[in-house]
């Protein structure tokens, strides 16, 4: 007869209470073993892996034949030997895959497909421990029982390494211990149901098998030998952490300049938290903070004001962190923050937030204000790794990504920026050969009158031909020179360069050359354009030297007087990419350019963005009430350029009049623009004779 009732008035309560004793312990023990499993690395947690399997895989087996042992059969029941042991092996040896694949997959689909490979095995172990039984009688199924049984046991094996792999709150932990404890029972107890045994006439029992005194004293041993293997376990584990911590303290583990805990004390701050008393579920969040643009701040100012700002920061983040929560300092304007625990992502953007904001506050010193921006990354522990020094590298490569995108951010690491990372730093290695090798090339491109069309300057643009890669572009490898410092050589090179190669132009055009923030910081620059001019012989009124506003910001009233000993020597000023940066009217007013050039951006969706039509309105107005010229990058089509000469631009540059080309080509089509003018000059000429002859 198959029913539930039924199937429970036949067991034990006795035996079956502790069989459900059993199980919720060793669900327990099990869960704590693979939350190990999910934190540790290398060798170390293979052998964790290999204890969760076989303390979970003796856990499924014990529960099932101590049930067994409650259960009250209506004939003497002996279990075959071997069957009885394969179900052991089937047990631990499908529990361990499982949860392998859970722990190796971290995130993905595979962590249900690990539980869902836990309650299958779950199934196999409990009907070849049925099919052990030896009786004088038969077992009548019922599918439906026997297939509600194996979904469960599926359903509730997902769910356990679920909860556990993708937590909401603290307590979902012991969401995965009752799940793994209802996978069990529900298997059990539903497969119990589906089995109906109907005693056969005259049969005898088996005398050579497995009793249940045999039985019950194997299992006890069983239990016995997976307790003593996991409280080993815990002890020699407990043992290294305090042998850790007290080597730890003989260390120097703090940062001489601000009193926080250094790289060491961060590192070993980490592996005890992961590896300590962690709960079971919670991520650790370790974020990264870079100060932008600080080493201006100690360029202008000095280190000693550099130091004092350092100082307040990091008393305003330790003031800052709250309980669970650490600071420290990675050198330079590095500082490093954990929390824990943390379930969501928004909790560790909210502390990341919270930690930004401090930074941002204005800082006084020496009646010097400061306004620091700053940016961040963050990665959390175990998604983006278990490993201390792994996890901070990556935290650091997020905040590298925030630096690269234009700073003052939070990004999250992906695994995208490690293959990112590892290219860059490849190039940043071919760069400097580059310089050296002659790879570097520029190209110019045109700019043209914007009413009458004709050419009016060129601006020289870099190109690097890579020997493997082949040509890369700037917008590509001028951020990794500006972050490797290499800029500044690179910079000298192109301002030489374009000098140089403007001379040997048939025609006097104006030579645009992109200076960056980090030479503008230079206080020799000024010098060094001199002796470039003097050198190449060209007249300083056909050099344009861009900037941008992001290379102003950092420090207005510093870059402003380069800007003048600049302009004194003659040569001309450009703002470049206008509209992208802060756009403050204020760094409008107060530097004297010489032309304004708005950003492509802004071009690409004319005429029909009205937003965009409006900004470039906006702007012309402003450079013809300041007397400053505007010219506008990225026109592409005569719409464009129509539209642009009628807001009032005076120059364009972009595809439309061609793309940059080699010095070779520039030099053909500068002479071909000569003749032309000459031939107009020599016919306007002639025509005006014509005139003169024909009013005789
Ligand atoms: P940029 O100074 O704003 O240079 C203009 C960029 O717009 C160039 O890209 C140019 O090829 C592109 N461009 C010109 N016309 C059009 C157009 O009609 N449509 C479109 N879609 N694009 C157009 P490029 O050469 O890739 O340079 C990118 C950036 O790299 C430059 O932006 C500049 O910031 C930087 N760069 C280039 N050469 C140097 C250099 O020698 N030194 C420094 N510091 N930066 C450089
Ligand atoms: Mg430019
Ligand atoms: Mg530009």
């Amino acid at each position: 007869m198959h029913s539930f009732q039924h199937m429970l008035h036949h067991h034990d309560p006795i035996f079956t209470g502790f069989a459900i004793l059993v199980l919720a312990t060793g669900a327990l023990l099990t869960m704590r073993l693979f939350a190990r499993v999910r934190r540790t690395a290398g060798s170390v947690r293979l052998l964790w892996l290999f204890l969760t399997g076989f303390v979970g895989g003796g856990t499924v087996w014990s529960t099932h034949f101590l049930a067994m042992i409650a259960y009250r059969a209506p004939v003497p029941v002996t279990y075959e030997v071997t069957m009885t042991v394969l179900s052991l092996a089937v047990a631990v040896a499908g529990v361990s895959t499982g949860f392998l694949i859970a722990a190796i997959t971290q995130r993905s689909i595979f962590v249900e497909a690990g539980g869902f490979l836990i309650g299958l095995s779950i199934a196999a172990m409990h009907y070849l421990g049925m099919a052990a039984m030896e009786m004088p009688a038969t077992i009548e199924w019922s599918t439906g029982y026997v297939v509600a049984s194996v979904v469960a046991a599926c359903f509730f094996g997902a769910i356990t390494t679920n909860r556990v792999a993708r937590p909401v709150t603290r307590f979902c932990k012991y969401g995965g211990v009752l799940a793994f404890i209802l996978a069990v029972a529900l298997l059990h107890f539903t497969g119990m149901t589906a089995a109906a045994v109907v005693p056969e006439a005259g049969g005898v029992a088996s005398q050579s098998d497995v009793t249940n005194t045999i039985l019950g004293a194997s299992i006890l041993f069983a239990i016995l030998v997976v307790l003593s293997i996991s409280l080993a376990a815990y002890w020699i584990d407990h043992k290294n952490g305090q042998e850790n911590t007290s080597r730890v303290q003989q260390l120097a583990l703090h940062d001489p300049l601000t009193g926080l805990a250094n790289r060491l004390r961060a590192v070993e701050f980490l592996r005890e938290l992961i590896q300590g008393d962690l709960d079971d579920t919670a991520r650790v969040a370790v974020i990264s903070i870079g100060i932008d643009r600080f080493k201006d701040i100690n360029d202008v100012h000095g280190t000693g004001v550099g130091d004092r700002i350092l100082k307040t920061l990091a008393e305003r983040l330790s003031r800052a962190a709250q309980r669970q929560e650490f600071v420290a300092r990675f050198g330079g304007d590095e500082f490093v923050a954990v929390r824990h625990p943390v379930f969501l992502e928004r909790q560790a953007i909210a502390f990341c937030e919270r930690l930004k904001a401090v930074i941002e506050e204005p800082i006084d010193i020496e009646g010097i204000s400061v306004t620091l921006e700053c940016s961040v990354g963050y990665a959390q522990f175990p998604d983006a790794g278990n490993d201390p020094e792994d996890l901070l590298q990556r935290a650091g490569i997020a905040m590298y990504q925030s630096k690269r995108s234009g700073g003052n951010r939070i990004t999250a690491y992906t695994d995208e920026f490690d293959e990112e990372n590892r290219i860059r730093s490849s190039l940043a290695i071919d760069l400097k050969k580059a310089v050296q090798e002659g790879q570097l090339e520029l190209y110019y491109q045109l700019q043209n009158d914007a009413r009458t069309r004709v050419v009016v300057g060129a601006e020289a643009l870099l190109r690097w031909n890579h020997p493997e890669k082949g040509r890369i572009s700037p917008g590509l490898f001028i951020p990794i020179a500006e972050e490797t410092g290499l800029i500044c050589e690179i910079g000298d090179w192109v301002l030489r360069q374009a000098c140089k190669e403007a001379t040997q132009w048939a025609m006097p055009y104006t030579v645009a050359v992109n200076v960056a923030s980090r030479q503008l910081t230079d206080a020799g620059f000024p010098a060094k354009v001199e002796a470039v001019l003097e050198e190449s012989g060209l007249d300083p009124a056909r050099l344009e030297i861009e900037i941008t506003e992001s290379g102003i910001i950092a420090d207005v009233a510093f870059v402003l007087n380069i800007v003048k000993e600049l302009k004194s020597l003659g040569v001309r000023i450009a703002m470049d990419d206008y509209g992208t940066g802060y756009s403050s009217l204020s760094t409008l007013q107060n530097f004297p350019f010489d032309k304004i050039k708005i950003d492509r951006e802004f071009v690409r969706e004319l005429p029909d963005n009205k937003q965009s039509a409006a900004i470039i309105q906006a702007t012309t107005i402003l450079g013809n009430s300041l007397d400053i010229p505007v010219l506008a990058e990225g026109v592409e089509t005569e719409q464009q350029l129509q539209f642009l000469a009628e807001t009032g631009c005076s120059a364009v540059q972009g595809f439309f009049f061609g793309k940059p080309m080699p010095q070779g080509d520039f030099c053909k089509m500068a002479e071909d623009d000569r003749k032309s003018r000459f031939a107009d000059i020599l016919g306007g000429a002639e025509r005006k004779t014509k005139a003169v002859r024909t009013a005789v």
